[in-house]
């Protein structure tokens, strides 16, 4: 099983992430099809701006490898 690499600091789940990028898949698609160059700045904007949030609590959650989230994993 992979290791997980978010957890809430709410609810201290892992594995419970909802992953919210900006933009828009359909405009990353159509830059791809059109320009080839737009379309990776497009990509790597996107991957810039992916967070995960909690499910449950609708809360940011934060590395596993931060002290924090290594707090609330035990590891
Ligand atoms: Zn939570």
């Amino acid at each position: 099983m992979a290791m997980p690499k978010y957890v809430c600091p709410a609810c201290a789940l892992t594995g419970n992430a909802i992953v919210i990028q900006k933009g828009s898949r359909k405009v990353e698609i159509l830059l791809w099809c059109c320009l080839i160059v737009p379309g990776l700045i497009y990509t790597l904007w996107r991957q810039g701006t992916t967070k995960h949030y909690c499910r449950t609590c609708e809360v940011e959650m934060i590395s596993v490898k931060g002290p924090h989230g290594q707090r609330l994993t035990g590891a």
